[in-house]
């Protein structure tokens, strides 16, 4: 059992009158696996005080001691690489082996890259007669969500201390144990204090007292549109600086010409990672009308090969979900969608070999969705493919652009050019072909209301940057 139960403020741990608390439950056992007391605004407001204290002299800290804090906070955050993995597994449900490559290595990696763009960005330049430099953009205020909890961290609490802000962190506070041992690396590696500050609380009461807060002058978010939104005119009100980072619907693009089976395994591959708790899954399978059948018998195959069970044992390779309010509501999405007509193909609330525990969704493929269906517009965020067909390309790039969504795309043919043709009318922020994999250092986020900025690499720097023109008399 884990305590989460104070806050990082003005670099001191703060103990506090919680507004509640919160038991949390192993996604596998159903047994409690923590407890987390939940601030409220006197909370925030004092981490925002103490942020808007440090911001002079943390801006002011030449970028190599910045750097040079950042790498610690990485080689700590490394050290605790295992038990982090266990943890994210416990609580979201991702299989362990997976757990530590993506959900620890990868973002602990993140913060060393941050620290070398940060010595390579040029804070200063020159625009004819005028010095451009590049200054820090303020308290900033970092609202993440559960699903890839200290990749989200990271992807804006380091750009945002490499570029010398302050932070306000406010984690979700159903997966709270990466913010918890970012609060301990951040302390070990001796940021000074106010630097970094760390809230955990309600998104209505913490997360909206930072966003309207005067004293905070950018927000950073990610998470669900409709939160998104909600932040988006809270901080809109005080003409704050917003990045949001949001949901997606996303599609994979299957051309005539695709080498089928590999493009129908990394099509399960794509949508069932992390149990389809990723904001890129690629939940939309489109395929030529003609090749329906084929693909049918291909995705059967390839939903025959996963393993649920528990998530730390090596075999799994599909874990639960997060809370059995999540596995709720994926089922009701799947029970909805064949209410609609839709075909189940595999899977589904009935499938057999379920593991007796555990918040659990079967693998599942339903075929024959209309475009506009509910399943084929709105995020489920659970292991849900929905298998559409189309009749010409035009078709389907209409299809794949069908949706308030933009926020990744799959393209798979046997011809780069025409691959490279269909990639580019895809209005998304991340378009892979043929299974191309991730790139860390590539910008990332949505177009439409999928999001409104970028993260990763110098694009994600970048954000948390204010151009200033001095202008020189000649
Ligand atoms: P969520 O929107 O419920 O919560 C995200 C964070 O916002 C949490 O910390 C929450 O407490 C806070 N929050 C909620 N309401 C708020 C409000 N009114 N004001 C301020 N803060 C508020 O999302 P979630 O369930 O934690 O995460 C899943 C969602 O996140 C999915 O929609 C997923 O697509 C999205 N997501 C997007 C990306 C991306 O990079 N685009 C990455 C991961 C997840």
């Amino acid at each position: 059992m884990h305590y989460y139960q104070h806050a990082y403020i003005d670099g001191a741990s703060r103990d506090f009158a919680p507004r509640a608390s919160l038991t949390l439950l192993d996604s596998f056992t159903e047994q409690p696996l923590a407890e987390v007391a939940l601030a409220g605004e006197g909370e925030a407001c004092a981490a925002v005080n103490a942020a808007k204290l440090a911001f002079e002299g943390w801006s002011r800290t030449p970028v190599a001691e910045r750097a040079a804090a950042l790498r610690r906070i990485g080689a700590l955050l490394a050290q605790e690489g295992d038990f982090l993995a266990e943890a994210i597994t416990r609580e979201v449900g991702m299989p362990f082996k997976l757990s530590r490559r993506i959900q620890v290595q990868g973002p602990v990696a993140a913060w060393a890259t941050y620290a070398d763009l940060a010595e390579r960005f040029n804070f200063s330049s020159k625009i004819g007669h005028s010095v451009v430099t590049q200054d820090a953009a303020g308290v900033v205020a970092c609202i993440t969500p559960w699903n890839y909890p200290l990749h989200q961290i990271t992807a804006k609490v380091a750009p945002a201390l490499a570029a010398g802000c302050t932070v306000v962190l406010k984690p979700s506070e159903l997966a709270p144990a990466a913010a918890f041992a970012l609060v301990r690396a951040a302390a070990a590696a001796g940021v000074p204090r106010g630097v970094f500050n760390m809230v955990m609380g309600e998104g209505v009461v913490v997360g909206e007292t930072l966003a309207a807060h005067a004293d905070v002058d950018m927000v950073s978010f990610t998470g669900s549109t409709a939160a998104g939104r909600r932040v988006a005119s809270v901080a809109g009100a005080g003409i704050k600086r917003v990045t949001l980072e949001l949901g997606g619907k996303s599609a994979s693009v299957v051309l005539p010409d695709a080498d089928l089976p590999l493009a129908m395994r990394h099509a399960l591959g794509a949508c069932f990672l992390n149990s389809g708790q990723t904001c890129t899954a690629t939940t939309r399978l489109l395929v030529p009308a003609t090749h329906y059948e084929t693909c049918v018998q291909l995705l059967r195959q390839g939903i025959a090969g996963y393993v649920m069970g528990d998530p730390m044992a090596p075999a799994t390779t599909l874990g639960p979900l997060l809370s059995a309010q999540q596995r709720e509501r994926v089922l009701g999405y799947i029970d909805a969608a064949l209410a609609e007509g839709a075909e189940l193909i595999a899977g589904g609330r009935d499938a057999s070999e379920q593991p007796s525990a555990g918040y659990f969704v079967p693998p599942t493929v339903l075929g024959n969705v209309g475009a506009h269906a509910r399943i084929a517009q709105e995020e489920v965020f659970g292991p849900v493919l929905t298998l559409m067909t189309y009749e010409s390309l035009e078709d389907a790039i209409a299809i794949a652009n069908g949706t308030v969504y933009g926020l990744a795309a799959a393209v798979w043919s046997s011809d780069p050019q025409q691959a490279m043709a269909v990639a580019s009318r895809l209005r998304a922020g991340q378009v892979d072909i043929n299974g191309a994999r991730f790139n860390p250092l590539a910008p990332f986020g949505g177009f439409k209301q999928s999001g409104v900025g970028r993260e990763n690499g110098i694009a994600g720097l970048e954000e948390f940057v204010e151009p200033r023109a001095i202008q020189l008399p000649a």
